[in-house]
């Protein structure tokens, strides 16, 4: 019975892990945002959620090759995992070029600093980063106890794209 509950274990695990980065997938972000929501509307306690997406991914991997691509995915992994709060924070890649942070106890101000922690991890690390040549765009936003936890996913996901937006000449 003890390896059965252990495969069972494992088997859920995997069900909630991204197999390229290793950071929870879509599904796990989903979950967790609805008990962070709940949990913070019960504790009266701040919530923030930053939706992260890769400029011109597909540029990368045309360019660079799909494996390059992968590697940049990693490496973006990888810096969310160190700007995070272990056992605190949630790092997700939501599929694709996608990621989401679920950060409790955290205003929005907190957490854009999280942010700017994953750029200069980044930029520190990879020329390609620190001349610009990759970066992310965000969309960091703070939970209003009135609102479900798919507005608050998608007043993060605006907000990413308003960025996005804001920061591409404008194609007059
Ligand atoms: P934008 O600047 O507007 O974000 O454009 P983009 O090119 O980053 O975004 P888009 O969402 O159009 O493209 C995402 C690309 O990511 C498309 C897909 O081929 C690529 N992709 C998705 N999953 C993977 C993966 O696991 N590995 C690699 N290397 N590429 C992936
Ligand atoms: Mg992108």
């Amino acid at each position: 019975v003890g390896k059965v509950r252990h495969d069972q274990r494992a088997l859920e695990a995997l069900a909630r892990a991204d197999g390229l980065t290793g950071l929870f997938n879509r599904r796990a972000f989903e979950a967790a945002l609805e008990v962070e929501c709940a949990r913070a509307r019960r504790s009266r306690s701040p919530l923030s959620v930053a939706y992260l997406d890769i400029d011109h991914f597909k540029r990368i991997n045309s360019q660079a090759g799909h494996a390059a691509g992968d590697q940049v995915l990693r490496q973006l992994a990888l810096a969310i995992g160190e700007a995070i709060r272990a056992h605190v924070d949630g790092g997700f890649r939501l599929g694709g070029d996608e990621f989401a942070l679920l950060l409790p106890s955290s205003t929005k101000e907190q957490t854009e600093v999280v942010v700017a922690r994953i750029r200069s991890f980044c930029t520190d690390r990879d020329p390609l980063w620190a001349v610009g040549a990759i970066d992310i765009s965000a969309g960091v936003v703070e939970f209003d106890p009135d609102e479900t936890p798919q507005e608050l996913l998608r007043r993060s996901d605006a907000a990413m794209y308003l960025q996005k937006e804001s920061r591409r000449p404008s194609r007059v």
